[in-house]
């Protein structure tokens, strides 16, 4: 830190994403990416849009906007559209929270939400999962603030229902509730129908995880116009030109390919499937996942040792040194083969 940086960004605690190592090819489990390429018309349309790098991204995001409000039944005054989903988050909590503001969300949740809560000065509290990592839906009622919930919740995987989703929204008619959907498509049930009912709802998916373009930085919103002009507000005070035109490109190519990644779901929920059957049988606890990793616990061996020598074997998962957690690692869903590797290490590391 240079002398310069002014106070207020001192004390700050950074986001550590999941470490994206060079020094071997690892079989990569740690960052919830998809195992599976982008679609053909994808990898093409970016290479036809970087022909075009010498003029500016569309600032409205029209065409990208309009492909996903046709997907999702929406129109395209409902959906915003950013440099990946935290982007969308972000300015989230700097709209609908703010310096002093109060915003609710889970103590076991995405990392981003305290980094966020804490950048902007919102005076946030965090609520308690129960015992078996579910939410209590009713603990979220009748707040003063913004709620953030991701659904399904990482590291955990567990999700709630599109009707106590709608619990929490309809006890909150004074504030915004942000539903972090960047897991859903594998399995979860998606509460987007509901922005047409409510206009405090704003619905945040990504691109990064059942589309298959982590790298790309796509994220996108659904909500009631109001709080859809919102955002546009803070994109256009900060960067308008926030998403780049081979990523627009890509996202739009990527909406028209939607059974594309709708079949690697389904086939990443199979693969699911089997790693928890095969990780059970090996004597693992694993919290019933609805996203496209597990949240897995050994009883022979604790969860840092785990981490340890699953690297040192070529394999990264996640672990957390949180209290609650620490015996647990988050294990993205990869290929079967790659699942394979991981089970057949573990064999190793457990001796059996
Ligand atoms: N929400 C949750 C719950 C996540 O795990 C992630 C990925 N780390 C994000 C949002 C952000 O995704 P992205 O910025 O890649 O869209």
């Amino acid at each position: 830190m240079s002398r310069y940086l002014i106070d207020q960004y001192q004390s700050l605690e950074v986001y550590v994403p999941g470490e994206q190592p060079r020094d071997m090819q690892y079989v990569k489990l740690n960052t919830n990416e998809s195992p599976y390429p982008p679609s053909p018309a994808v990898i093409d349309a970016v290479t036809k849009e970087a022909g075009r790098l010498q003029l500016y991204s569309d600032p409205t995001l029209m065409e990208l906007r309009e492909a996903i409000a046709g997907l999702y039944g929406v129109k395209r005054e409902n959906v915003y559209a950013s440099n990946g989903s935290d982007d969308i988050l972000n300015f989230a909590f700097m709209a609908f929270a703010g310096k002093g503001g109060r915003a609710y969300f889970p103590d076991i949740s995405y990392g981003f939400y305290k980094v966020f809560g804490d950048l902007h000065g919102v005076n946030y509290t965090t609520i308690p999962l129960e015992e078996d990592f579910s939410i209590d839906p009713e603990k979220y009622h009748n707040l003063d603030g913004l709620v953030v919930i991701a659904n399904p919740n990482a590291p955990t995987g567990v999700a709630l229902s599109v009707e106590e989703i709608e619990g929490i929204v309809k006890s909150n008619p004074n504030n915004v509730v942000l539903i972090d959907e960047a897991y859903v498509d594998f399995g979860g049930e998606s509460c987007v129908g509901l922005t047409t009912k409510y206009d405090n709802l704003l619905v945040c998916q990504t691109f990064s995880k059942s589309r298959s373009m982590a790298g790309a930085r796509l994220g996108f919103a659904i909500a009631d116009a109001g709080l859809i002009g919102d955002l546009d507000r803070i994109r256009n005070t900060t960067n308008p030109y926030n998403v780049n035109r081979m990523t627009l490109s890509a996202g739009v190519a990527a909406i028209q390919d939607n059974d594309y990644y709708m079949d690697n779901c389904r086939k990443i929920e199979a693969t699911r499937a089997e790693t928890v059957r095969r990780l059970e049988g090996l004597g693992f606890t694993v919290i019933p996942s609805k996203a496209n990793f597990i949240f897995a616990k050994s009883d022979k061996v604790d969860g840092g040792t785990l981490y340890r020598e699953l690297k040192s074997r070529g394999v990264l998962v996640r672990h957390f040194e949180s209290p609650r957690i620490k015996d647990f690692n988050r294990i993205t869903i990869g290929t079967p083969e790659q699942m394979d590797v991981l089970v057949t290490k573990i064999k190793e590391i457990l001796g059996v």
